[in-house]
């Protein structure tokens, strides 16, 4: 019975996310998979929805999904009592139409990013018309909400509940994280807006020739300029990227025989940018690969670097005067 509930409530779980993505999809919006995890399932969106009524539908839908579900297995589990089924069924039954209602009702929470303080953010994104104000009062709220359930959960904890007290703390915490980071992603793409690549890339590039010694790259780039990494160019050819971690991974005494194009990452690896692409999606992809700068190039040839951090300066900048 224990092994067909668990498997009933995943089953539920992959429904509510299921109707989640359908209707995001339905209103144009690309999802890019479901991940079930401890804590639930998200539907992850490739874009944030672009009106307020899109992304009501879309969160609502998974709450209202799971109330229909509670309800089916209620029907079910009624009507098995009428003609005197064996318990074992019963049981199972009853249990699913209780799961689904508490997990409806649970995300209905108005707790940024569940889908309750989606549902939330919506309404007041349509009243506010500003979909960045919205963000940042569902955040704070949701992170309110995150204190809530960890207070609550320690006080479970040490009353009595242990494991459910513990297990409500995890999801405080998971919930603030989510809270802290939509809110980031939303300053994010506030800040940088409709802002491309070519917009902000420095065009003045300091470039590395792959024969010079590695002892070189440090004394006429890396002390000089500062920045973490170089193109790599010969004849006005774009060939890779050397960084300081390529120059750290050889020995010291090795520095002065070898050469750049030994330890360059070469133009194959290189994840690269067209100046056309938003700048938001730039820092997204940097940040996903955990690297600090991309090339920008234009029918193979190099003609701007776009840097992280010169990316944070503008957004805090921006953010500072959004205040
Ligand atoms: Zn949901």
């Amino acid at each position: 019975m224990g092994a067909v509930g668990a498997l009933l409530l995943f089953v539920s779980v992959l429904i509510h996310e299921l109707a989640h993505s359908l209707l995001a999809k339905r209103n144009g919006l690309r999802v890019r998979q479901i991940v079930l995890f401890i804590f639930g399932g998200v539907s992850e969106l490739e874009d944030d929805p672009g009106d307020s009524s899109v992304e009501f539908k879309v969160a609502v839908v998974g709450p209202l999904t799971s109330f229909a579900i509670a309800a089916i297995l209620w029907v079910l589990w009624n009507s098995l009592i009428l003609v005197r089924t064996d318990v074992v069924y019963l049981a199972v039954l009853q249990y699913g139409s209780f799961i689904n209602l508490i997990l409806g009702g649970f995300n209905l929470i108005p707790a940024f990013p569940m889908d309750g303080g989606r549902v939330f953010r919506s309404v007041i994104w349509r009243r506010r018309r500003d979909k960045y104000t919205a963000t940042r009062i569902a955040s704070r709220v949701g992170v309110g909400f995150a204190y809530v359930f960890i207070g609550f959960g320690l006080l479970i904890a040490f009353t009595g509940n242990f494991i459910g007290g513990i297990w409500l703390v995890f999801i405080g915490w998971f919930l603030r994280n989510g809270s802290e980071s939509g809110l980031m992603q939303a300053t994010i793409s506030e800040a940088l807006g409709k802002t491309r690549v070519g917009d902000v890339m420095t065009t003045s590039i300091h470039t590395v020739k792959p024969g010079s010694t590695l002892k070189e790259v440090i004394d006429d780039y890396l002390l000089v300029y500062k920045h973490g990494g170089y193109p790599v160019v010969l004849e006005g050819k774009f060939l890779g990227m050397i960084t300081l971690d390529d120059v750290k991974r050889v020995r010291k005494e090795k520095w002065t025989e070898t050469h750049t194009q030994d330890v360059m990452t070469p133009v194959e690896k290189i994840v690269s940018v067209g100046r056309g692409v938003h700048a938001s999606e730039a820092l997204v992809l940097m940040s996903k690969r955990s690297i600090g700068r991309l090339p920008v190039l234009e029918n193979g040839n190099l003609v701007g670097i776009i840097s992280r951090s010169d990316l944070m300066k503008i957004i805090n900048l921006k953010t500072e005067l959004m205040k």
